[in-house]
C-alpha cells in the first residue's frame, strides 16, 4: 500500500500516519522526523539545518529528493509506505512523479487533511509545551503555515489532479480516533471492491 499525505503543519497528519502505517504494516516516511534525527550530531551541517528548520524555513529540494529516493529503494519501503511531508514544493513533486513513473510505482491513496488555520495555531501551542520542538512557538507557527500555503498548497492541488481518482479530502479538526476510523474506512472499502472485482474475474474464469 502506497499512500501519501498533505496538510498544514499541526493538522494531526503525522500523528495519523503513524496510527496507519502501524495497522498496515508499512513504513512511515516522516522527513521531518528523518531531518530532525540528523540534528543530534555536532558538525557544521546539522547546525544549518537546525537554523532552517527552527526558523520555518523549508530544506532544499536537493536534499529531500536524495532521502527520500534512498529510503524509497530501500527494503524497508517493500510492502508499502505513508510519505508524510514529501512532496513539499512543486520542484520535489515534480522528481517525485518522475521517479515514480521511472520505477513503476502506483499509488494506492492521496489524503489530503484539511482544518482551519485557527485550530492549528492552538494545536501547535500544546505541541510545543509537550514535544519541546523548536519550530513550535508563535513567530515559527505563521512562517510554517506561509511556506504551506505558498509553496506546498500548490503540490497538493496539483495532485489532487493528477491523481483525481485515489484523492480523498479527510476533515482534521475531528478527533484522532474518529479520523482513524475515516482513513480506514477509506481504505478497506476500496480493498473491499478490488477484492470484489477479483473474484468476480476468477468466477468468470472458473466459469
Ligand atoms: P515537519 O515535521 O513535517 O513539520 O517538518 C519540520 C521541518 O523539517 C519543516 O519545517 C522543514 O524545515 C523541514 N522539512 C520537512 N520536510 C521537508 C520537505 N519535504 N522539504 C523541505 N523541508 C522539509
Amino acid at each position: 500500500m502506497k499512500i501519501i499525505f498533505f496538510g498544514p503543519p499541526g493538522s494531526g497528519k503525522g500523528t495519523q500516519a503513524k496510527l496507519i502505517a502501524n495497522e498496515l504494516s508499512i513504513s512511515h516516511l516522516s522527513t521531518g522526523d528523518i531531518l530532525r534525527d540528523k540534528l543530534d550530531e555536532d558538525d557544521k551541517f546539522s547546525l544549518k539545518l537546525k537554523e532552517i528548520m527552527s526558523s520555518g524555513d523549508l530544506v532544499s529540494d536537493d536534499l529531500l529528493n536524495k532521502i527520500i529516493t534512498e529510503k524509497l529503494n530501500s527494503k524497508d519501503c517493500l510492502d508499502g509506505f505513508i510519505l508524510d511531508g514529501y512532496p513539499r514544493t512543486l520542484p520535489q513533486a515534480d522528481y517525485f512523479k518522475s521517479f515514480i513513473k521511472a520505477n513503476k510505482i502506483n499509488l494506492d491513496y492521496v489524503f489530503d487533511f484539511k482544518i482551519d488555520f485557527k485550530e492549528i495555531t492552538s494545536r501547535i501551542l500544546k505541541r510545543s509545551s509537550l514535544e519541546k520542538r523548536s519550530d513550535d512557538n508563535i513567530n515559527v507557527i505563521k512562517k510554517r503555515l506561509d511556506k504551506y500555503i505558498k509553496e506546498t498548497y500548490p503540490v497538493s492541488e496539483s495532485f489532487r489532479i493528477t491523481f483525481s481518482s485515489i484523492y480523498n479530502v479527510i476533515e482534521a479538526c475531528k478527533e484522532i480516533s474518529e479520523i482513524q476510523k475515516d482513513l480506514m474506512k477509506i481504505i478497506k472499502k476500496s480493498w473491499e471492491i478490488g477484492q470484489n472485482s477479483y473474484i468476480k474475474a476468477w468466477l468468470m474464469c472458473v466459469n
